[in-house]
């Protein structure tokens, strides 16, 4: 059966050059970079597909927009459109507008946890779950089991598992409980989406409990994709109105505009009570800016509305998910373990499973994504052991079951044959994964540490001996390796 994927819903206007390298220059880079390819320059990169955060591809009409930025201190034009614009398409009472996601989070977390809360959402996000932290709070993972099972083919692997909501409401009481924190999608777990229907249920226990539920909406489009196509019921549901209508299950929400709003830069903090606007209003004049800019321009403000507006066309998310998707299916034909079903904003290798010999300590994901670079120029990043960062009370590494190398898709950037390119990348390394030894860490940072972490390659001692796939199940050789002298 031939598969179908929907032709790019835009054509090219403007292009920008992108620097082709020799694998001697990227050998160089990477150690260079200490193995971090987020210490890479963008120059040394051929396919970044690093983040979908802040990489769109603005349109015309948003480009237009940003000549409209009404660049007063108070009362911008652009926050009047802004604001009219997310109460139409996302229902909420209040906005205050951040410079991008993680600053509506520090306003949240600030105005509603104490020390001593617990904090519980459906698995944890890096900037979200630091916040949290930052003031007092521990986080708690309610999500569903399936979650962590990167090859379980399910449609909504996101959902909270609402025994274990119950049962940590049982533990703690409700008082400590400031409010829900859900993730629609969920980024850590491969971009799974929460369905309607536990949203609704998740809403109820929490109202009965007077427990506040706040999204973490910054990947909302795609939910809304997801529910459409997958939830019974809602496959002639636009996504205006779905969208609006998972916005109804939530009393707040924070919003990372650099994704589905498609935009650079930018954010916003939602919510319905008054009371809790108020402090934000406070706060964010000390964190952010003015309530009407909250760290952003007029102009930005101004591309933030459109690109509101253009998220919610069908065509546009459509070709978007059959992006990855297409992505998604080269590799797993290829025989390359990648997380199931394929989320909305990346396609997601399971990096144990693509390295068995290489133990969690020698980050395996953090290798796998060092040698895609040196292959051929495409930029992943790790998400797995070095981004779960350390216990604060043990200091042990979190250990997550899914040790993953995100490929990640940039709104409206590459073309079906950039995808191709980085298919054929993933399968040259699978082809020789028997040789790659892992890394060793030589610089770690406290907080946020996958940002700037500095790494050394493991040498194989066998190097001369190339390990056949077949033997590397048989044990972890990871033993086996020491450290290289860093080049
Ligand atoms: C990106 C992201 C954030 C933080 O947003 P920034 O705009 O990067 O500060 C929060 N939650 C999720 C799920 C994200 O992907």
């Amino acid at each position: 059966m031939t598969k179908h994927y929907v032709a790019e819903p835009y054509k090219i206007k403007v292009i920008e050059p992108i620097s082709v390298t020799t694998k001697a220059e990227r050998e160089r880079f990477i150690a260079e970079a200490g193995y971090n390819t987020f210490l890479l320059r963008s120059n040394q990169c051929m396919i970044d597909l690093l983040t979908d955060s802040g990489t769109t591809a603005m349109s015309d009409n948003q480009w237009a927009g940003m000549m409209l930025g009404d660049e007063a201190y108070a009362g911008s034009r652009n926050f009047l459109h802004l604001q009219e614009v997310v109460r139409e398409y996302y229902g909420f009472r209040h906005i205050v507008p951040t410079h991008q996601g993680r600053g509506a989070e520090n306003l949240l977390s600030m105005i509603m946890i104490k020390p001593g809360d617990c904090v519980p959402g459906n698995m944890y996000f890096t900037t979200t779950r630091a916040h949290q932290e930052r003031n007092g709070a521990t986080f708690v993972d309610i999500i569903v089991d399936e979650a962590h099972d990167s090859q379980l083919d399910l449609p909504f692997k996101g959902n909270v598992d609402l025994s274990k909501l119950e049962r940590l409401i049982a533990e703690v009481g409700a008082e400590r409980i400031p409010y829900l924190c859900l993730a629609v999608t969920v980024n850590l777990a491969g971009g799974q989406p929460v369905s309607m229907a536990n949203m609704r249920a998740v809403h109820k226990l929490c109202a009965a409990h007077g427990i506040k539920v706040m999204y973490d909406a910054t990947r909302c489009i795609e939910n809304a994709y997801f529910i459409k196509t997958r939830e019974e019921g809602y496959a002639d549901v636009t996504i205006a109105a779905i969208l609006k209508e998972m916005m109804s299950y939530a009393d707040g929400c924070t919003m990372s505009g650099k994704k589905d709003c498609l935009v650079n830069i930018g954010g916003f903090l939602c919510m319905n009570d008054e009371e809790l606007y108020q402090k934000a209003s406070e706060l964010v004049v000390l964190f952010e800016g003015m309530p009407s800019y909250g760290g952003m321009a007029g102009r930005d403000m101004e591309a933030m509305a459109r690109g509101i507006v253009e998220s919610v066309d069908y065509n546009y998310i459509h070709h978007r998910v059959a992006q990855c998707r297409y992505l998604a299916d080269k590799l797993d034909e290829a025989g390359i373990p990648v997380v199931k079903p394929t989320g909305g904003h990346a396609v997601f290798i399971d990096a144990r499973a693509f390295l068995p010999h290489v133990a969690q300590d020698r980050f395996p994901a953090q290798t796998l994504a060092a040698e895609l670079y040196v292959e051929s120029g495409v930029r992943a990043m790790e998400r797995g052991i070095v981004s779960a960062g350390r216990n604060r009370e043990t200091g042990d590494h979190h250990r997550p079951k899914l040790e993953l190398v995100r490929l990640t898709l940039p709104r409206r950037v590459y073309t079906y044959a950039h995808l191709d390119t980085v298919a054929e990348a993933c399968i040259a390394v699978y082809k020789r994964r028997g040789r790659i030894a892992g890394l060793e860490m030589i610089h770690e940072p406290k907080v946020l540490r996958f940002f700037t972490a500095r790494f050394q390659p493991l040498v194989d001692l066998a190097k001369t001996k190339a390990r056949q796939p077949a033997d590397i199940e048989k044990d972890d050789v990871s033993a086996q390796y020491r450290p290289a002298v860093l080049r």
